[in-house]
Order: structure tokens, then C-alpha cells, then sequence
């Protein structure tokens, strides 16, 4: 019989499990009908590629990691494979703001410890007795703790100047997070895993290099550890929505309310009723929350636990002569001990060629996040300002941007405290009491984009084997 298959939420989860689903329904033959419900009228949620004045602009996110596979994996069965890019292969180094100077982040340093002997020792961002500290690491005796954030890890294996200096800056610019609160088994659990089978931080990070360069020899890797696409990520947006069935994506559709009927979910929006056998929830935790709470209270009411953070990226764009930086990297990173709007500035088309016309840089500048929110509250032209006059300031430029761009992201990045994991087993659970319903997106497993492509697709295998039996929930 003939099912239909509501899903709510056009980033690229909603986006990843509709594109699933379509796998799914041609393998096996299924007879089913798709629809996917966007608020906004754009699919892609916080992925947003824009083109102007002759450059390539990321207003979002600006690539994903290789490590994980599932975006790569995605990218080679839409046949995007020639239009991937790594990142400018020379220039694979970023930088940490010190004292208001800009310091090379040592060679091979790994978000919270070194991986290069000689630049380590070399380096100037950590004074002697914070590189004696850090190599304290290797002695310091292991310990076993369910649940502890990330700035307390590193305080206790690495020092104070590793977590300030580093740690801080460089995961602060991922998860825009406090790292006092931050859970380090929810974000970097590797690092657990590390300090549990080598007993230390350090010697798991050899140890993994090692591993590393012996998979790449041996399977001849060719992919750089980040990659985009020749025309922006919006290239992974549009081949998804090109592979949908005509007329299964439905935008300026917002969702207020599902209701079940039976078996059956009504999702209701604020032009009419989608009747469904299955629904995949995709949006943030705080309206996932709103439209559980008719369906199952005690599920809404764990949703409503995950807190989100906001954050804003000026995108600017000056002519190269007017920076007086030599900018040999990719950016830099901004310790919160340096009292800076910025959390951190990439440099946007070092990173990427061809992204500017000749003689142009793109700049990104991030801020907000959990440990500044304050200056959310401010306009767009005092946002804009407070960045230029930084920017200024550090990279040493003197003149205004030819031109520039403020992008919002309010409440975009889910928070993974202490106990997140907790929270995402509970609603998990619940989830597994509702036949015919699943959530994916950023709130719960992993906030990258290969987290929210896996997080899609285990979504609609699950919905899949439930409604066609395949398997029981
Ligand atoms: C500023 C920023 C930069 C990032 N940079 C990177 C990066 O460089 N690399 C990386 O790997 N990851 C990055 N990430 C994380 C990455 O963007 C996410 O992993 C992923 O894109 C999130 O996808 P999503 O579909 O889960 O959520 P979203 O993109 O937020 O999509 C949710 C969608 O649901 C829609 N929606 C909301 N309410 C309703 C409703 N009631 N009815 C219907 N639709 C609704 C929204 O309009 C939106 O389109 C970044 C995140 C942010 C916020």
C-alpha cells in the first residue's frame, strides 16, 4: 500500500533524509509518496552559498572534514565527485591572536595538544613553563570521569596555557560553546579515548598520526582532510533537491502543530493539513519541542533541555594591497583572555582558490556564541563597525571593505553540555515508543555537516524499516 512520508525540515538533515529515502524507495521498489516542509523559501537551513560581485561567498558553513564519512560518502553517490576542492595545499596552517599579535598554531597541533616535537618546542605561543606543563601530559596519571567538560580536561592532562591559549579559541570556533560546560564526550570523545588507552593526550595523537600516514600509504587517500565543492556547499544542497521527486519540496510551508490520529500524524501548517504514515522531525530542539507537545509531553519537555547559542559572520571583502598582513593561512582564532568581539576570522578565499577575483580577499569574521552573546543585542552597523575596527587593528588594514555582508544565526548552534548525552538517550528512547516518528539534525549526535548527513539517513532507514517492516523499531 501506498505510504506517505512527511518530513519537516529542509536543511541538509531533512535535505539527507529525504535523499534516502529516494535511495531506499528505488532499491527495494517501494510505493510512497515524499514530501519535505521548509519554513523559509530556501531549502539548506543554515548552508548558504551566495555569489557576488565576482566572488564565491559562504554566509554559513564553508566545508566539512573527511574523517567522518558520511558527507564524502553522499557527495560520491550524487555523482559530485569531480566538483569537490581540498583546501589550498600550501597554506594549510592557522593562526592564534596573542597579545594582539597574530601566532602560528605549531605544526600538527591537534585542537588541544601537539603532535610535532621540533614545533612545538619552537612555537611562541606557550611560554616554557606551559610547554613543561603540557608535556606533564605524559606521566600525569590517567582518570576516569562519565562526564566532564572540555575545559577541565585540558586544565588537568594539559595546563592552563594549553586550554587558554588553544583549546579555548580553537573549539570555541566550532561549537561557539562555553567550554566549562562544553561535554567532551559529546563533542571530542576521542580525546577520552585517548587519555583511557595510552593514558595520555599526547601519545594518542602520535599514535594516531601514525595510524594515519600508514591508512593514506596504504590506500593512496587523496582527499584533504577538508573539502567543499568548485561552486560552494550550496553544490550538495541542489544535487539532493535535483534527485527529489518533482513537487516534494514544499517551501514557505511552516509547520505549527502534528497531531497523531491512530497510526496516522497530521502535520499541520499555516496553510493546511499533510496527512502521513511517518514523519521525520528535523528542526531545531526548541520547535521540535512545540510540535511534540500534543503527541508526547515528556519528549517535548526533554527537546526543550538542549539550550542553542547565536552567533553572526561578517563576510568582507578588501583589495589584497590595502591588507597589510601576509596572511599565509587560513585565519586565526581568538582566545576569550584577549577580550575581542572576534571568536575567530577565516580567510575565506586563501583557504579556497578562485573564490575572489584577482588581487580581492574575502574575509569571514565570526562572533557571539555562548561566551558572548551580548553583542547579538547590537545593531547590524555597530556589529559591522566593532568587527572592521578589529580587523583593522590586527590584520592591519586602514580602509573600509569594498563591500560587506552580516549574517545572523540565531539560536543555530545547539549547546552540548555536561549530560548531553543523557538528554539525546532519553529522547531517543522516547522516539523509539513512537512508531512512524524520528528526529535528526544538529541537536543530537554530532554538529558537523557528515553528523547531520548520517543523522538524516539513519532517520529514514529507521522510518523506512518501520513502515515497510523490514525491521521492527
Ligand atoms: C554559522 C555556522 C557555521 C557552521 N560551519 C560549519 C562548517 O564549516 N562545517 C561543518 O561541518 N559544519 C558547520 N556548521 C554546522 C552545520 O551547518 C550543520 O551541521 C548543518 O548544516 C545543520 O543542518 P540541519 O538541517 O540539522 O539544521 P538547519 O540547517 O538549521 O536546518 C533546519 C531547517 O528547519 C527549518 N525549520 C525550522 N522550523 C520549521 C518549521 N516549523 N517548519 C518547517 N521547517 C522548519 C529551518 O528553516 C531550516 O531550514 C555550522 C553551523 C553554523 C550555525
Amino acid at each position: 500500500m501506498r505510504k506517505r512520508i512527511v518530513i519537516v525540515g529542509g536543511g541538509l538533515s531533512g535535505l539527507s533524509a529525504a535523499h534516502r529515502i529516494v535511495e531506499l524507495q528505488k532499491e527495494k521498489n517501494l510505493d510512497l509518496e515524499l514530501i519535505l516542509l521548509e519554513a523559509s523559501q530556501r531549502a539548506g537551513g543554515v548552508i548558504h552559498t551566495i555569489e557576488k560581485e565576482g566572488c564565491l561567498i559562504e554566509l554559513g558553513p564553508d566545508s566539512f572534514i573527511t574523517t567522518k564519512p558520511w558527507a564524502l560518502d553522499l557527495s560520491k553517490r550524487l555523482g559530485l565527485t569531480s566538483e569537490l576542492i581540498g583546501t589550498e595545499e600550501g597554506k594549510r596552517r592557522s593562526f592564534v591572536l596573542r597579545n594582539q599579535r597574530l601566532v602560528a598554531l605549531p605544526e600538527g597541533f591537534h585542537m588541544l595538544a601537539p603532535g610535532s616535537v621540533m614545533s612545538f618546542l619552537k612555537t611562541p605561543l606557550f611560554s616554557w613553563s606551559g610547554k613543561v606543563r603540557m608535556l606533564m601530559d605524559l606521566v600525569i596519571p590517567k582518570k576516569s570521569i562519565k562526564d566532564e567538560s572540555l575545559a577541565s580536561f585540558v586544565r588537568r592532562r594539559l595546563g592552563n596555557e594549553a586550554f587558554d591559549r588553544a583549546a579555548q579559541p580553537m573549539v570555541g570556533g566550532v561549537y561557539t560553546a562555553d567550554p566549562e560546560t562544553l561535554s567532551l564526550r559529546a563533542t571530542m570523545p576521542q580525546f577520552i579515548h585517548m587519555e583511557e588507552k595510552y593514558g595520555s593526550v599526547i601519545r594518542g595523537i602520535y599514535s594516531a598520526q601514525r595510524k594515519n600516514a600508514k591508512e593514506k600509504r596504504d590506500s593512496g587517500a587523496r582527499y584533504s582532510m577538508f573539502l567543499s565543492f568548485k561552486n560552494g556547499l550550496r553544490t550538495l544542497i541542489d544535487a539532493i533537491i535535483e534527485n527529489l521527486p518533482e513537487g516534494s519540496l514544499k517551501l514557505n510551508q511552516k509547520v505549527k502543530r502534528i497531531e497523531r490520529t491512530g497510526e496516522d500524524f497530521q502535520v499541520i501548517t499555516r496553510n493546511g493539513v499533510e496527512k502521513a504514515d511517518g514523519v521525520i522531525i528535523t528542526t531545531p530542539t526548541y520547535i521540535a519541542q512545540k510540535l511534540m507537545e500534543g503527541i508526547d509531553p515528556a519528549l517535548a519537555q526533554d527537546l526543550s533541555k538542549i539550550e542553542y547559542a547565536s552567533s553572526a559572520i561578517l563576510v568582507s571583502v578588501y583589495k589584497r594591497e590595502d591588507i597589510v598582513d601576509k596572511m599565509e593561512g587560513f585565519g586565526f582564532v581568538v582566545p576569550d583572555s584577549e577580550n575581542s568581539p572576534l571568536l575567530a576570522c577565516s580567510y575565506s578565499s586563501v583557504k579556497f582558490a578562485w573564490r575572489a577575483p584577482e588581487g580581492q580577499i574575502i574575509l569571514r569574521s565570526f562572533v557571539g556564541g555562548a561566551l558572548d552573546p551580548d553583542i547579538l543585542e547590537l545593531s547590524d552597523t555597530d556589529i559591522t563597525k566593532k568587527i572592521e575596527k578589529e580587523l583593522h587593528s590586527i590584520l592591519g588594514i586602514t580602509v573600509r571593505p569594498l563591500f560587506s555582508i552580516l549574517q545572523r544565526y540565531p539560536r543555530a548552534m545547539p549547546q552540548y553540555k555536561i549530560g548531553h548525552l543523557d538528554t539525546v538517550e532519553r529522547i531517543e528512547n522516547r522516539v523509539k515508543e513512537l512508531p512512524g516518528l524520528e528526529i535528526a539534525g544538529i541537536a543530537y549526535r554530532g554538529v558537523g555537516i557528515p553528523d547531520c548527513v548520517h543523522s538524516g539517513e539513519m532517520a529514514a532507514e529507521s522510518l523506512m524499516s518501520t513502515l515497510y517492516n523490514t525491521n521492527s523499531k
